[in-house]
Formats: C-alpha cells, structure tokens, sequence
C-alpha cells in the first residue's frame, strides 16, 4: 500500500512507547547527522534500535514477495503510533566481524582480491592467473594446511596420562578408555607392558603407541572367532577419525573432540602463509604476497604506489584507497593477514564503517553505536570525518555516543532523560549542539566541562612485577604496576594495552581478578534477579508474605505461564537469522498463572515485582541480603535495570559493571587485597555517570584493592594515581611504554598521544 510521495526532508515518529520510552514524538533531519544522548538507561537504544531501525527493517521486509516473507521472521511492529518516511536503515554495530579461520581482513575488505590481480599481471615468475592467488581456492592453498595456515595437532599433554598405565586409563579420550574396542588393540598387542606407566616407555614404544605399526592384532572377541585389527596409533587413529574429517558438516561431538584434545601450530610447510609454494614466493618488485599482508597498513599504504604502472595503475589505486581509509580509521596498525575473529568489537565496527563507505549507495540510514569505543581521542577527529563524508554523500546518520567530540561534531542532537529507566524515556533536548550546552539537560552540563588532573595521588602499597613483556608487538620491557592504587593503561588502539594486561600481566599473577565485557547470561532466563541470586529470597518473600510456598513462585512450578514457563516472552528459533522476541500472548508478558498474580505484597503481584528497577527493589524487599544484593548493582550504576529483564538486552558494558557489582557483593569489606583488572569500564556510560564509577574505584582503592583499567576516557585518565601509556602509535609503531607517572606528569608529555590529547582537555 506504498503511495508515491515526494520524499521528505525529516524522518519522523510519532507516540513511540517501546521499554522506558514516554510516547516519544520527534523528527529526525535526514541527509545530516544526528547524535542521540542521554545516561545509559535512558532510552537511546530503545529510541533509534527498538524502533527505529526494527521498522525500517519491518518495512523493508513487507516489500518482498509473500514467498520470500515466508522464510523471513515475523517482525512485531515497535510500539509506536506512526513511523514515517524511513530510508533503509544499515546498523553497524560492535558485533564482531566472526568468520572462520578462512576470514582475514584482507578478505572482509576486498583488498586481497586486488592484490591477487596485481600479483597474477605482475610477479615473477609467472605463476598464473588471479585466483591462483587465493589461499581459499584449491589452487592456491597450501596442501599442508588446506589454506588455514595452522595444522590441528593432537595435543599429548591432552590426550595422555604419562603418569598411568595401559590398564590404568593412560589414555584419555573416551573412545579409548580401558575395555574399549580400541584400547584392547594395544592392550592385547603384546607390544607393551599393560602396567608400565606410559613415563616409562622407551622411545621406540612410544612412537609405536602413537604411530602403529603396519601389522595386525588378532583380537579376541567374546564367543567368536578372532578379529584381525591393523595396529593404528593413538595419534594416527585421532587425525583419521577427527583430524582429517574437521570441515563442513563435523558433528559437534567432533568440534568438542577437537577443541578438548588438540593443539594448532603454524603450518611448517608454508609458515603460516596458507599459500601454495610457487604462490608465496612469487614477487612483485621484490615483495613476495605474503611479505605484503603481513605489514602494517600505514606501511603497505605508502609502499603500493612505487609497485605501479600504467597497465596495474587501476588496480593499485583502489587497493591504496581502501588501505587508506582503513588507516584514516586509525587501524593503520592491522595488517591484510589478521584473522577477522580476533579482531576487537570496536575494530571490526570501523572496518565495517569503511566497507560502507566503499558502497556506492544514497539516501540509507546509517546507525552507529558507539563508535568510539577503543578508539584513542587522537583518531575521534579522523572518524568524524569519516561520518561526515557519509553524510555528504547523501545519507543520514544516526550516531548513540557519550563522547564530546563526536556530539560536538553532529549536526543535529537529541538527548534523552532526563535520568534512566522509569524516571527517562522522555526527549529533554532537541536542536544544534550550540543550544545544547545552555539548555540544563545533564549533557548539555557536562559538555565542556574541563578536567582536572588529580593532584594528591595515593602512594602504593606494593609492586607488582610484570618480566619480559614480549606477546605481539610488545618490545619485551620489564614493567612495575604500583599496588594500592588507582592504575591507568593507555595509548592508541593497537598500542598494545590489552596485550599487555590480558596476555602478560594477568597470566603472569593468576591472583587478578578480571572483570570483563563478556555476556553474564547463562540462558534465556537470566535475569538481574537470578544473576545476583535473589530470586530464591524474593519466592521465599512472597511466600512467606501471602502464606504459600515458594514453589508457587517458580518458573517450573505450576504457578508459571505453561505458554512461556515463566518469561514472559517467546522467542522464535531461528538458526539463520538473530532469534526474535516476542511478548507472549498467553500471559501477556506477566509470567505466571491469574491464581498466583492475584496474590500481592503492598499490591505488587510477583511479576510487578519483577518489573521493578533495582533500585525501587532495593527499598521494597526488606530482606537484608537481598537489599546488600540489589544496592551493590545500584552502586554501580545499573540501578534502572529492572528485577526481570533478560540479561541478553544487556550491552557490554552492562554486563561489566554487573559482574563488577556481583564482586563488590562477594568480596565484601574482608577482602582488602584484590587486584582488579578492568577494560575500559566506561563503555556506554555517559559523562554524568562516569563520577559515579570513579567514586566505586575510589571505594575499592580506598578499601585496600588495587584497580588497573584500561582505559581511553580522559576523565578516568586524569583520576588515576598512576599511568602507563602505551605506544607511541599502533602495531610496529607501538608496543613501548611511553610514560609512566602521575596524570599532572602527563599532561602535555613529549612523546605520548595521551599526554597531548589531556593538555587539550585540562582546565
Ligand atoms: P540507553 O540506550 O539510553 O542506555 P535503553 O534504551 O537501552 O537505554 O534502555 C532504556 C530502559 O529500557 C532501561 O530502563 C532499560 O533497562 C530498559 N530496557 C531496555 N531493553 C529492555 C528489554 N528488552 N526489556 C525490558 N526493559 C528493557
Ligand atoms: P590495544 O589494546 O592497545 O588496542 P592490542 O593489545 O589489542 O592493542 O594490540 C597490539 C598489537 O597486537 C596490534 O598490532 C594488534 O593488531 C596485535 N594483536 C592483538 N591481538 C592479536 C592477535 N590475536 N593476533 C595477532 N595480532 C594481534
Ligand atoms: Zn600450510
Ligand atoms: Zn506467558
């Protein structure tokens, strides 16, 4: 029922109610950009990706064929009154680019196929045409590895127990295990001592056991004849049955066989490369392809132009474009051979803002969340620029950021609030950033705000050692974190801070307590109120206060919606597509039976209950532990989460300061020598908040604890006791310690991104 119109200039919304949202009306500049503010919590996502972004997907869905509609998910309108004139939306969001091992960003960003092409018109020798030159075609791979540039191995510290027999269980797997088909072939092979410890074998046994032999074993069987087996190895046995099946189609019993009792090195037959032999040594101006995807990209950027001529010049510009704009990104660091799935949310959000970038497309929809995180102050400007050449190209940009630079560089803002959960939902500003800042609005105070740097730092308590940092492009220093205090970890994206904390420091002392971004749900019924173990109180509450059990209460008892179990939404399984949510029509979202809503505490039914924020809970349970429990996730800053919301709605960094609050819990004032590791703890939190996360650190610290984060907010920075700054740039330009010391011996310290970028910002 499309009607041709002519198109507007404004996108617009008109009563949308989605979560928190108050009947939000609004309209949105198109072919501008548009940053949407507000605290966590207070409604942005729920504004610009709950509505938003689902009906221009909605609507885009309905234009296929009803055949074709058939396969896709049935998209529930967003609950909103009318949503007009929508281009086609495009998230790019921080999930991780995945792919396979076949993956590399060489691949994800079109440039190998270009340099396949130069190497096919250009090496020597001659080896063939351009996909000769793909380590995911037969005739380019390396036969050693298939083209993955590792080989599974069987791992024998897995696989073995040295330290016991045959008739002990020596041998792990399963498959294996004593009495088993297999082990009687050893067993009953004559060739080894069934009580020897496997420590005690001599070699030749060893390799025997591993290898096989080229014999037979005649086997005895139960009530029959005798049965000839070969004399296969454990290890040849393992490749056979699960090394060289892996591939499409492997049961996950498989993968888990794999994953549980192999190790992968780099193939020694093409290092790693994954090319074929004539393929990795052919060169193009004395540079093999190889050489060539293991450089940085600011390197390769300036090095392609001088392997050009007027016959490959076409192929060579648009190969140097791409490089370019991916060093524009500040990922000049990354090189064509990283394997996308190791790449971090935030750098496969930039690579997928380039990829775009390269489309020939108008008049879309861009959505982006966060882009800033991981990304340095010192490279915010060059992404700006990147959004604003979207823009120019006639799209429209819609921008959820915390950080003042990006706001300031927006055409258009919108803030939400004024506070988070059932106190925001409501849009509080509206206009040029100019009128932001007088405006009273939370953003708009906070602005341009200077920063202080800390003066009176506190004096540590200990050291704590880190020797020989060498992992990637770390220069192998030797590095003493202060304890007792508040520590820092900066520098630009890939400068190595990660690498330092996650892969040296803390194997280095497994007394550190990581907090990371990772997802703290278990399964589709985690809730802020499972997770933080109050639900067994809040039944007991129940119970107790209308005089049942507090079975009645529970989702698999027969008080629970038998349409949903309990959760209030039913989710449509889709293998190909994300799994969509819906409210379940049974209970209409209310979870549990008519007979047990009907019973109430101070007129709240469990499943309100359930619905109130942590921090209204907080006042309503009277339960000590329960209120310890719940003032914890207030503390940190999640008080607008409500008791039963699934803990898959939760971002990144959501689910780090809730892991944070469940530690807090935990730990309690007795534990006074922690070591916490966090990774950049600000991640979708908004400048108001982030006093209230320094003021938790300050309470650690101050505690006894010792708190290290890595961090790019400036504000953090300048609140530290003490700073390790990282670099001086990203990958082979980086990897140093380039200033350790106080944030006020920081500022405007020669030599470091951090120091230069805090000057501009102190008062
Ligand atoms: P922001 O993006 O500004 O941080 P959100 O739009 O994510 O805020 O959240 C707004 C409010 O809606 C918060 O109180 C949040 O807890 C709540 N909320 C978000 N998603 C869901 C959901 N799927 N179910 C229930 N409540 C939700
Ligand atoms: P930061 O945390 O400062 O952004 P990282 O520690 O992530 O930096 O990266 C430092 C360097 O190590 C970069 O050159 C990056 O590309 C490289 N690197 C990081 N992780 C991996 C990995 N899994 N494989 C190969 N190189 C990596
Ligand atoms: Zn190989
Ligand atoms: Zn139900």
């Amino acid at each position: 029922m499309s009607t041709s119109v002519p198109a507007s200039a404004f996108i617009s919304v008109t009563g949308a109610r989605e979560n928190n949202l108050r009947d939000v009306s609004l309209t949105i500049p198109k072919r501008a950009i548009t940053a949407f503010v507000g605290v966590s919590g207070s409604g942005k996502s729920s504004l610009v990706f709950d509505t938003i972004a689902a009906e221009a997907q909605r609507q885009l869905n309905e234009t296929f064929s009803a055949f074709v509609r058939g396969f896709l998910p049935k998209l529930g309108q967003p609950d909103a009154d009318l949503i007009e004139d929508l281009s086609t939306a495009i998230v790019v969001d921080q999930k991780r680019l995945g792919g396979g091992s076949r993956s590399t960003l060489g691949t994800v960003s079109d440039i190998n196929p270009l340099l396949r092409l130069l190497f096919s018109r250009r090496s020597v020798p001659y080896v063939g045409p351009g996909f000769d030159f793909s380590f995911n075609l037969p005739g380019g791979m390396c036969p050693g590895c298939a083209g993955i540039g590792r080989q599974v191995r069987l791992d024998h510290a897995k696989m073995f127990d040295r330290a016991k027999s045959l008739n002990e269980g020596a041998i792990l797997h399963r498959d294996f295990a004593v009495d088993s088909w297999y082990w009687h072939v050893y067993a009953q092979s004559g060739k080894f001592d069934n009580d020897l410890p496997l420590a005690e074998y001599t070699d030749e046994e060893w390799q025997l056991l591993l290898w096989g032999a080229d014999e037979k074993v005649a086997l005895a069987t139960t009530g029959r004849k005798t049965l000839n087996m070969d004399l296969e190895g454990v290890e040849a046995k393992f490749n056979r049955l699960f090394v060289a099946a892996d591939g499409e189609g492997t049961s996950d019993r498989k993968k888990e066989t794999l994953a549980r009792f192999t190790t992968s090195v780099r193939c020694p037959d093409c290092g790693g490369t994954r090319l074929a032999q004539a393929q990795r040594t052919a060169t193009v101006g004395g540079h093999t392809l190889p050489g060539i995807c293991a450089l940085d990209l600011a390197s390769l950027h300036a090095l392609l132009p001088s392997l050009s001529d007027a016959e490959v010049a076409p192929i060579v510009d648009e190969a140097v474009e791409r490089i370019g704009a991916l060093v524009d990104m500040g990922l000049g660091y990354l090189t064509l051979d990283r394997e996308t799935s190791t790449l971090s949310g935030g750098e496969s959000q930039r690579i997928k803002m380039v990829r775009h970038l390269g489309s020939a497309l108008v008049d879309v929809m861009y959505i982006f969340d966060e882009p800033t995180i991981g990304l340095h102050p010192r490279d915010v400007g060059r992404m700006n620029a990147l959004m604003a050449r979207l823009r120019d190209k006639g799209n429209t940009v819609l921008v959820v950021e915390h950080d003042t630079d990006v706001i300031t560089a927006a055409d258009h803002v919108v803030e939400l609030g004024p506070r988070a959960g059932s106190d925001g939902g409501r849009i509080v500003y509206q206009g040029d950033v100019a009128g932001l800042r007088g405006s009273g609005t939370l953003t708009g105070e906070f602005l341009h705000r200077p920063i202080t740097a800390k003066a009176q730092v506190r004096t540590p308590t200990g050291t704590l050692r880190v020797t020989g940092a060498t992992a990637n492009n770390l220069r192998g220093f030797d590095l003493d974190v202060p304890l007792g205090v508040l520590v820092a970890v900066t520098g630009v994206a890939g400068s190595g801070k990660s690498t330092l904390v996650r892969e040296v420091l803390v194997p280095q002392h497994p007394e550190t307590i990581v907090v990371d971004q990772s997802a703290v749900a278990t399964s589709i019924r985690s809730t802020p109120a499972t997770w933080t173990g109050v639900m067994d109180p809040i039944r007991k509450f129940y119970a107790a206060r209308t005089g049942t059990k507090p079975a009645l209460f529970s989702f698999n008892s027969a008080g629970a919606c038998p349409t949903c179990k309990g959760l209030g939404v039913v989710y449509s399984d889709l293998s190909y597509l994300d799994g969509v949510r819906s409210t379940c029509t049974d209970c209409e979202g209310r979870r549990y039976t008519d007979e047990v809503l009907a019973l109430t505490v101070d007129g709240l039914s469990i499943s309100d209950a359930l619905d109130l924020t942590a921090a209204k809970a907080v006042e309503f349970f009277d339960q000590r532990d329960v209120r310890k429990r719940l003032s914890a996730v207030v503390d940190v800053g999640l008080g607008y989460l409500t008791l039963g919301q699934p803990l898959s709605t939760l971002s990144g960094g959501e689910c780090q300061r809730l892991k944070l609050a469940g530690r807090l819990h935990e730990e309690g004032p007795a534990d006074r020598s922690g070591v916490y590791v966090l990774d950049e703890p600000t991640t979708g939190l908004h400048m108001s908040d982030c006093g209230h996360l320094l003021a938790l650190l300050d309470r650690l610290v101050d505690g006894g604890s010792s708190v290290i984060v890595v961090e790019h907010n400036l504000d953090v920075v300048a609140h530290a006791d003490h700073v390790i700054d990282l670099g001086p740039d990203g990958g082979d330009g980086g990897g140093s310690v380039v200033f350790t010391g106080t944030p006020a011996e920081l500022v405007g310290a020669t030599g470091s991104f951090t120091g230069e970028h805090l000057a501009r910002h102190v008062a």
